[in-house]
């Protein structure tokens, strides 16, 4: 059966290219009904940090990417990965070299004079260990093939070949019996059965170093897929400059993780001319022929407006307890019940205009701000002395409303707008400025509906001359 895995090395928080990679072989892995594994590679141990881990582990289950089983440590298996390496060299598939650091610093430069890439050489290939110098260390390098070329059967680049020449014998445990990060990718896809690996086509030349050592030991490699890079919108290398950011600054920018979760998939992803493909769908059908070959560029107005879809979508409640903290924090204060029930019963004509968890709270703000209402410049402006004797009036009907519902709130207004000779927007946008502050909100009456008599008569009273 499918088994998957995201491999990241815990050096900065989960930045959204490996977001997208981390999707990509979860939803290959629930799509096949097979296992999705999470393999922190952190045997870096100057660059990994343990606030790495916690970012990556906290952007994960907020994307709702949920991994089988434990997190596995690279670092820890170690000792695994030396014990293959030492198997190799029993089997002769490996062999020690002694080369000293002074002496590889000799090849490198005579290869550079002679305009050659740096490649070891072999030399300590056929040696034996009794010519070794004394107080060398001896590193473990793969005895690699020479002759033919290493294929890669690749599910997005096809078919991928390397001259074996062109590549060197490979350290795989170094001189202090530490293994290399090569050896030790191979050791744990293995171990972990991974069958099919989802990763960047940066690591592609990678994969044949990995395939030597595949092949070296018998394994059967999984299968490759290599994704093309995410590009910013300028088309360059995505890079912090582009607002390159973990999957944590998306949720403080007011993201939903469904909305990432279908932006990423669309990154690099598609199903023929769907845009909004719910996670579910995703699952249903999501496969490697769809991955494309040329590299996706970030685009954040499609991210806004995607996300503005889920926000729509999401359920009422759900979004009053996203935006709450958010508006704790602009209140300095906290939010009362009969305040939270304000907003779960605004929430619906909020909803509708917001792009982001942030608009949303802005746009929510009023509702819950205390009396009187701090008015903005144009409210101030439309809060004329007349508009201000009108709201007296109006006041003074909606007093009498027989019941508080958005319809017969604007039956009264009407009313009197027609008697008064006005058009409705002239009286409509005053009692806006005096219930909500500012001249945008959601449409007045049903926002009069959602506060209240008795503080849709406040706020007027507040204002009206
Ligand atoms: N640790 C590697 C990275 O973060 C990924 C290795 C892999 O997927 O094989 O780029």
């Amino acid at each position: 059966s499918v088994v998957t895995r995201f491999a990241p090395s815990p050096t900065g928080y989960l930045h959204i290219g490996g977001a997208r990679t981390a999707l990509f072989n979860w939803l290959y892995a629930r799509h096949h009904g097979g296992t999705f594994l999470l393999r922190i590679e952190d045997t870096d141990r100057a660059r990994s940090t343990q606030a790495a881990v916690d970012a990556i582990i906290d952007g994960l289950s907020w994307l709702g990417l949920t991994w089988d089983g434990d997190a596995v440590s690279q670092f820890e298996r170690r000792e695994r990965h030396a014990e293959v390496a030492h198997a190799m060299l029993a089997e002769g598939k490996a062999y020690r070299c002694y080369c000293s650091p002074a002496e590889l610093e000799t090849m490198r430069e005579e290869q550079k004079a002679a305009g050659l890439p740096m490649r070891y050489d072999g030399r300590w290939r056929d040696r034996d260990a009794s010519e070794a110098p004394a107080g060398v260390a001896p590193v473990i390098r793969l005895k690699a093939p020479r002759e033919g070329e290493t294929v890669l059967q690749d599910k997005v680049q096809g078919e991928v070949r390397v001259q074996n020449s062109q590549l060197d014998d490979m350290v795989l445990l170094r001189a202090d019996g530490t293994p290399t990060y090569m050896l030790s990718v191979v050791v744990d896809d293995q171990d972990m059965g991974v069958t099919q690996v989802i990763r960047g086509d940066d690591h592609l030349t990678n994969t044949f170093r990995q395939l030597q050592i595949y092949q070296a030991m018998g394994w059967t490699p999984p299968d490759f897929a290599h994704i093309p890079l995410i590009h910013g919108p300028d088309g360059a290398k995505l890079s912090k400059r582009h607002g390159a950011l973990g999957a944590e600054a998306y949720r403080d920018l007011g993201y939903l993780p469904e909305a990432l979760r279908n932006y990423l998939l669309r990154l690099g992803w598609g199903h023929g001319d769907d845009e909004i493909i719910s996670t579910e769908d995703a699952i249903a059908w999501f496969n490697l022929e769809g991955i494309g070959r040329s590299p996706s560029r970030m685009d954040y107005a499609k991210l806004d407006n995607l996300n503005g879809h889920y926000i729509r979508l999401a359920d009422d409640d759900r979004l009053v307890g996203l935006i709450s903290p958010r508006l704790v924090t602009a209140l300095g204060r906290d939010l009362g019940d009969a305040e939270r029930d304000v907003l779960r019963r605004a929430m619906p004509g909020l909803k509708q205009r917001a792009k982001t968890l942030v608009e949303l709270a802005a746009g929510a703000q009023f509702y819950v701000t205390a009396r009187p209402l701090p008015l903005d410049e144009k409210a101030t402006q439309l809060l004329s002395a007349d508009a201000r004797a009108q709201l007296a009036v109006i006041a003074g009907r909606l007093k009498n409303a027989p019941d508080w519902t958005a319809a017969t709130l604007e039956g009264i207004v009407r009313a009197y707008a027609e008697e008064a000779g006005l058009k409705l927007g002239k009286v409509a946008q005053p009692l806006r400025a005096a219930l909500s502050g500012s001249t945008v909100s959601p449409p007045i009456f049903e926002v009069a509906e959602v506060l209240g008599r008795d503080e849709t008569l406040a706020r007027i009273g507040d204002v009206a001359g």
